[in-house]
């Protein structure tokens, strides 16, 4: 969500006449965009501003947004009084009038909620996915999670406001779009018409010239079978659901107010796989929350064993500010936490790998993104389930969906090589046809 803030007000800082700068000793503006989930990304980006105030005196404008900056508001002055703007992630498009108006020791506070927090982004013609945000802010109130206090309430996009961007994205050659929120799932749940996440995708669906649709994150509660249903149903929507798990113990689960057990996730993850038995399932767990026992850790690791997710990103619980769990006592050393993250992504390492490993022989639909950064004859793209696939070709190749075999695979990425009875099929036989 980050990423797409700042890439959307890097836009509208250059339509205001800014000009981005690699070094941040020539700055006129430096704008810091905070992450306070974890307190070491709050951390960073607080050590970061303070490495940077000496350009105060050449008359740098210092502005502090994203969640740090709704979350602390103008108590963060005390760490950083050299502050000129704090805005919160509501109020993003109002930064470059903000700046041009604010003048030296007076700090401008603009947090809180806001009538319309999203920005309509117009990418760059170089661009072939685009992530887009749907949703801010959370209501689930997960007893470690901060989202709600940071980024307040829940607020859906327009269904008009999605469609109209991706469509004028399409016509600059977006090909892929990634629709963003904390739990998409609950897309539509403030309006006050019957809408939900399913109908959105079905109108995105219409769109002419896009390839590929995706979405990131969703509840495990709140997937429904309507969705799995409509993700199965259509070629576009990628093969990928991301479902956060946190924990494999229902006294944790608990404790987390995350509302399933671990036997309904089991469930999901089965109903998914049953609908799609090619679909890619990824997750997050944390470690160390809170009354984590031995044993409550050994179910989470016994549960991973049994789900064989493809990818896994684990965290280690550190308490944040304004969250029922604060109040927690801490049960779990730092050396503790160090050793089961380390059990859980060791375990997870070889699941990975040995997924990757089983797709080499096969064939995959990988839209192709960009050449290689290190080696200029190499493409990555992505297969359907969202996996990085490199491969060698001489033609130009950005923004189309080729089919590669897969050959290799190495952490995180499958290598291959294009498939010349596929491509020589393509465009003149159906898909179905090409599969035989
Ligand atoms: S669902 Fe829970 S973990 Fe996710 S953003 Fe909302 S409160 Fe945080």
């Amino acid at each position: 969500m980050n990423f797409a803030e700042s890439e959307r007000l890097q836009q509208l800082l250059t339509q205001a006449g800014w000009k981005e700068t690699k070094n941040v000793q020539q700055t006129h503006l430096l704008i810091a965009i905070g992450c306070s989930i974890r307190e070491k990304a709050e951390n960073r980006v607080i050590s970061f501003l303070k490495s940077n105030s000496h350009l105060k005196e050449k008359g740098t404008i210092f502005c502090l947004t994203g969640c740090t900056a709704n979350l602390h508001k103008e108590k963060i002055l005390e760490k950083l009084p050299f502050l000129d703007v704090i805005c919160g992630p509501n109020h993003i498009a109002e930064i470059p009038e903000t700046v041009e108006n604010c003048s030296p020791g007076k700090c401008v506070l603009k947090t809180g909620e806001s009538d319309n927090p999203f920005i309509e982004c117009v990418p760059s013609k170089k661009d072939i996915t685009l992530m887009v945000p749907i949703i801010k802010g959370c209501n689930n109130f997960c007893s470690y999670c901060v989202v709600p206090m940071a980024r307040g309430k829940l607020q859906s996009r327009s269904p008009d406001s999605v469609v109209r961007e991706i469509r004028n994205a399409v016509k600059q050659g977006i090909k892929a779009v990634t629709l963003l929120g904390q739990n998409v799932n609950e897309y539509g749940k403030d309006f006050t018409i019957d809408y939900c996440f399913s109908d959105l995708l079905c109108e995105i669906l219409k769109i002419e010239g896009l390839l590929r649709i995706g979405f990131l994150t969703s509840h495990p509660e709140d997937t429904t079978e309507k969705l799995l249903t409509i993700m199965a149903q259509h070629e576009k929507i990628m093969k990928h659901l991301h479902i956060p798990l946190q924990s494999g113990s229902d006294k944790i689960l608990r404790a987390m107010n995350r509302k399933y057990t671990v036997e309904k996730f089991f469930n999901v993850v089965e109903k998914t796989r049953k609908l799609m038995p090619e679909i890619s399932i990824t997750s997050d767990v944390m470690v160390g929350f809170p009354g984590e026992t031995q044993q409550d850790f050994e179910m989470t690791l016994s549960f991973i064993k049994k789900v064989r997710f493809n990818e896994l990103f684990v965290f280690k619980y550190s308490p944040r500010p304004m969250t029922k769990a604060f109040k927690l006592p801490e049960t779990v050393s730092k050396e503790e936490k160090e050793h089961r993250h380390k059990i859980i992504l060791d375990t997870q390492k070889q699941i990975t790998r040995s997924i990757l490993n089983s797709f080499k022989g096969k064939v995959c639909d990988v839209l192709v993104e960009r050449k290689s950064i290190k080696n200029q004859r190499l493409y990555i793209g992505r297969n359907i389930q969202g996996i990085p696939v490199s491969f060698e070709s001489k033609e130009v190749l950005e923004g189309k969906i080729v089919r590669i075999k897969i050959t290799d695979c190495a952490e995180g990425i499958l290598y291959g090589k294009v498939d010349e009875e596929c491509q020589l099929l393509q465009g003149s036989q159906s898909r179905e046809k090409m599969r035989k």
